[in-house]
């Protein structure tokens, strides 16, 4: 069966914490687990990545660890009663004074303190995902008046969008802090930071994770109204992005969602980062056995855009079915991948290359495009040369090639690169790439008379040092 070269990613969860339905995902085909700081103490999410890690020896799988901070979401605090229903037409007080627990049909508390301070008469209040909707008629700081324009139930800790966005909760609180301490601790291959506003935001994160001594990467999560507008400067600041649809949908209204989805895929290819889909990809999975025709034309229009990942979140964490929900993405990625379509970007015309080893990618992957190759070796230290080669979709497979076990991981969420782990002897008298070529053949990953294209440097050991491309037949 041909490779599925888009990645998965499942939130883990509940449902994902026996042996039996972690080996059953490994065997799906999943490639990324993350874990949500959102929910759960720090021991669910230590023994959840210890599971994640003892199957993925098992089934010799690199499978890698994706952190998700909380972040500021701005959230109600709790009913007297756990829940409340609203009357479309009411009034409905916020209150940021008001005491923890002490909410009820007439008023509730915030967990954002400056919430008077940023907000204004005539503003909307998305809340709840847009289940209850409020325009602030008077603003009197502690508290903020409203209307509720759509009214039903409303429980505990729900979240708060500003429709339109700005918002301007800081991007790491006090609790994000202590949980990039807890990732640094459980080594971790990437950090999802939430409602990043800015390259400064991203910045900042980076910092502290690399000061526990972390080198995982950093993944932005865009959606916010303020990160679309500064795409770029989040974009060259990240390693990825994250497109999480959920809030995002939210601040700049669904039917904006999928020009800047698409715009955002484009914008994270062309400046050679991945880009994780996320959200509600396959919701009815949640309680289904099977997707509903528009969740295939989602995950699909996301492949063919050029996603690197798919990320499952309730689907696989409270869901009823995440090996099914995982089996569902792998089977509809292959068939998208299979048609080809979006594969006929053109290379990059008259842009600029700005390093030797973007260079030697780039006219490897013209080379791959335009001569009958099986497919393409990188020899690479840390999987950098490996992300070059993914920016350009082509539907041969990247195999990169490491005895470092952190860059096995660090590859699973680029499209079309699979992690091999191989030792090549320096010393040895064949060259290191016939090597390579050698191994893949004991492998039957490729078979006599395959063109191979093989990246690698001068010096074997030299991070970022590939300044050659060769041409085998096997
Ligand atoms: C989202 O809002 O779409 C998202 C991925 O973030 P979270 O799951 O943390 O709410």
């Amino acid at each position: 069966m041909a490779l599925r070269h888009t990645k998965i990613v499942a939130t883990l969860g509940p449902s994902t914490d026996s042996d039996h339905e972690m080996a059953r995902l490994m065997q799906k085909g999943l490639n990324v687990a993350r874990v949500n700081f959102s929910h759960g103490k720090a021991e669910d999410h230590k023994k959840r990545i210890e599971l994640v890690r003892k199957h993925a020896v098992e089934h010799k799988r690199a499978i890698g660890i994706l952190a998700d901070l909380q972040g500021p979401k701005i959230r109600i605090t709790k009913f007297k009663d756990k829940k409340i229903h609203l009357e479309q037409g009411a009034s409905f007080t916020l209150d940021v004074e008001l005491d923890e627990g002490a909410g009820d049909e007439e008023r509730v508390g915030v967990t954002y303190k400056d919430l008077p301070k940023d907000v204004k008469l005539g503003d909307i209040l998305i809340v709840d995902d847009g289940n209850i909707v409020l325009e602030i008629t008077e603003v009197l700081d502690p508290i903020v008046k409203t209307k509720v324009l759509i009214g039903g139930e409303l429980s505990d800790s729900k979240g708060i969008n500003r429709k339109g966005g700005g918002l301007t909760a800081a991007s790491l609180t006090s609790k994000d802090h202590q949980d990039i301490r807890l990732a640094g601790d459980m080594e971790i291959d990437y950090l999802a930071v939430s409602f990043v506003r800015n390259a400064v935001d991203v910045s900042f994160a980076r910092e502290l994770l690399e000061a526990t001594g972390s080198q995982g990467d950093i993944v932005s999560k865009i959606e916010r109204v303020e990160a679309v507008e500064n795409i770029e400067e989040i974009v060259d600041a990240s390693d990825g992005i994250m497109i999480a649809r959920g809030d995002l949908a939210v601040e700049i209204g669904d039917a904006q969602l999928p020009g800047v989805q698409k715009n955002l895929v484009a914008v994270a290819r062309r400046r050679n980062r991945f880009v994780i889909t996320a959200t509600q990809m396959m919701t009815s999975m949640i309680e289904n056995l099977t997707p509903t025709r528009a969740e295939v034309l989602d995950v699909a229009n996301a492949v063919l855009d050029g996603t690197d990942a798919i990320m499952l979140s309730q689907e696989s964490a409270v869901g009823k079915h995440p090996a099914k929900v995982v089996a569902a993405v792998d089977r509809i990625c292959r068939g998208s991948e299979s048609t080809n379509l979006g594969m006929d970007r053109i290379e990059r015309g008259a842009q600029q290359f700005y390093s030797t080893e973007e260079a030697v990618a780039m006219a490897t992957m013209y080379t791959a495009r335009h001569y009958n190759v099986a497919a393409i070796l990188a020899l690479t230290e840390s999987g950098s040369t490996a992300k070059w080669l993914s920016q350009q979709l082509s539907g041969i497979p990247i195999y990169a090639i490491s005895p470092h076990s952190s860059t096995h991981r660090r590859v699973t969420l680029f499209r079309g690169v699979f992690p091999i782990d191989f030792v090549v002897n320096v010393k040895a008298e064949l060259p290191i790439e016939l090597q390579a070529v050698k191994e893949l053949r004991r492998r039957k990953i490729v078979k006599k008379g395959d063109l191979l294209l093989v990246t690698r440097g001068d010096l074997a050991g030299v991070q970022g040092g590939t300044n050659t491309m060769k041409i085998l037949t096997v």
